[in-house]
């Protein structure tokens, strides 16, 4: 059956008016189930973290539960600290079996024993925190949860050989708040002024393309562009775009989004090569996906001083509704060092706008600017991350630190590669990976795949001939499948993105095959055509 659809009504959408459209389309039909591959939401979750959060918060009610008791109207009180941690262990050996709780005392042990801290100034924190009783204090994040989780992003990002005294951490409400903070302060603090370059390495996650260009910013964009022939690796004449001395900050996604490759290390030496030219120069890395893959390294790691670290548990836990993310900070860092240098005149109206929270305004860190603007300055006290949410988050940290085989890790590898060869074996082509490859994303190049299947005549056809976007349509209307267009991540070439991390295997063989589909469609069409 011939498809009659007019898509040339599409053609001017945004990405995400695309993204609306793709999914009606794919949803009009009753009988059969959409498939959205559009979207970067795992189906997968870590569960032993999730079970040690549950057994610990039953805990913490017992322990409440102590106050007040001849009231006996669902009142409680704070937990009792003198004899805690008997009472933990108790609860510990009372209830080994149910799951979570072994999890909990190895855990207890793992703080004590590999990473040097009070066991029972942990426990106390741990136990009020879940039961959410006290605003968050210190309000950049609680003392023993900051340490654990250091410890974890130092090792995950491979930057082992830094000290936890070296740097501070901000918790937040996941990765694309700490952005949103992180403009903010950087904007408030003179850092980046309307009119500034920024480079951004591209292609790159939507929003993070329309944030520098907002209003409040006014931002002009330098595209440091990743090239597809060298499996998204940023050409070195790309790189040295940023030893431009009025490039304020060099904003990127590590291991990127969407073409899911790291940054390798040739690149990760030109880049601590202009680092030392351009002492300056502000990194904003934003290393959500640096936990799947191999061996990563964080700009962070390379350039400490120059580098402002986002991480974000959304993806790796399958956290997304929980909302965790961190900035990392360190001590020795050029954007404290570039504040200090402000003229004077802009040093005072700071001075003065941090002048309610502390004696000496003029000392005040970047990463404390960022709690304090994160609450609109005057209500820096009720600043920072629910205390629950920080629980959470150091079992997370914990749980993986705590895998010695790392098998949470090779399991999640093994899913996400096991649908990234079933989606290109059905639809006829060899996947292209190397070491570098994260595959949590993968980018289906229109180009390629006709070069691939058939030959370059019908590849130049295809380009000439074909609205890229037609191709999505195609696919949604036909198939019920949703794959974004590259275009809107700034893709150079016409491409679709579709996510490796949120669709069950036979589902990716499914959006091979129907690819493979169309593009024979589309060979008849010019067979015919050029007789
Ligand atoms: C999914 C994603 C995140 C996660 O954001 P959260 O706010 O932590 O859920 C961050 N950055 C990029 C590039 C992403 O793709």
């Amino acid at each position: 059956m011939k498809n009659t659809t007019d898509f040339s009504k599409y053609a001017n959408l945004s990405p995400f008016e695309l993204k609306d459209n793709l999914i009606k389309l794919a949803q009009s039909r009753a009988d059969r189930v959409m498939l959205n591959a559009g979207r970067g939401n795992p189906n997968f979750l870590a569960t032993f973290p999730r079970q040690a959060f549950f057994q610990l918060g039953v805990f913490a009610i017992q322990e409440s539960e102590m106050s007040y008791s001849y009231l006996n109207e669902g009142v409680g009180g704070f937990p009792i600290k003198a004899g805690l941690t008997g009472r933990f262990e108790h609860f510990i050996r009372q209830n080994y079996q149910t799951p979570g709780v072994a999890f909990l005392g190895k855990a207890f042990s793992y703080i004590r024993d590999q990473l040097g801290l009070d066991e029972n100034k942990f426990l106390q924190e741990m136990v009020e925190g879940i039961l959410g009783c006290n605003y968050p204090v210190p309000d950049r994040m609680l003392t023993l949860s900051e340490e654990v989780v250091k410890s974890y992003v130092l090792e995950q990002m491979g930057a082992q050989y830094l000290h936890r005294d070296e740097l501070d951490l901000f918790a937040v409400e996941g990765g694309t708040a700490a952005m949103a903070y992180i403009f903010n302060s950087m904007k408030e603090n003179g850092l980046i002024e309307k009119g500034d370059k920024i480079a951004i390495g591209a292609p790159i996650f939507t929003p993070y393309l329309e944030i520098p260009s907002l209003n409040d910013y006014q931002l002009v964009e330098v595209l440091i562009n990743s090239d597809p022939n060298l499996n998204w690796q940023y050409p070195e004449s790309e790189l040295r775009k940023l030893e431009d001395p009025s490039i304020k900050a060099f904003f990127l996604v590590n291991p990127s989004n969407p073409p899911s490759v790291k940054i390798d290390n040739k690149s990760l030496k030109i880049i601590a090569d202009i680092v030392k030219k351009r002492p300056d120069l502000i990194i904003l890395t934003d290393d959500v996906y640096g936990t799947f893959a191999d061996n990563f390294q964080s700009l962070f790691a390379i350039c400490p001083k120059n580098t402002i670290l986002v991480y974000s548990f959304s993806k790796y836990f399958g956290a997304t509704g929980w909302r965790l993310g961190v900035i990392a900070l360190s001590h020795d860092n050029v954007i404290d060092k570039t504040i200090r240098a402000l003229p004077s005149k802009t040093r005072k109206i700071l001075d003065k706008r941090y002048s309610s929270i502390v004696t000496d305004p003029e000392n005040l860190k970047f990463i404390d600017r960022l709690v304090a603007d994160s609450r609109a300055v005057a209500l820096n006290h009720t600043a920072g991350l629910s205390t629950p949410q920080q629980v959470q988050m150091v079992l997370f940290a914990l749980c993986e630190m705590m895998d010695a085989d790392q098998s949470y890790k090779a399991t999640l590898k093994t899913i996400i590669r096991r649908r990234a060869a079933s989606l290109y074996q059905h639809l006829g082509l060899k996947h292209k990976t190397d070491e570098n490859n994260v595959d949590y994303y993968t980018l289906i190049d229109l180009e390629h795949i006709c070069r691939e299947l058939y030959d370059d005549k019908f590849a130049k056809w295809i380009l000439k001939n074909k609205n890229p976007s037609e191709m999505l349509f195609r696919i949604a209307d036909e198939a019920g499948v949703v794959l974004l267009p590259g275009k809107g991540f700034a893709v150079q070439h016409p491409s679709a993105r579709a996510s490796l991390a949120n669709l069950n295997e036979y589902q990716y063989a499914a959006i091979g095959l129907s690819m493979r589909k169309l593009a024979q469609e589309y060979y008849d069409e010019y067979k015919t055509k050029s007789k």
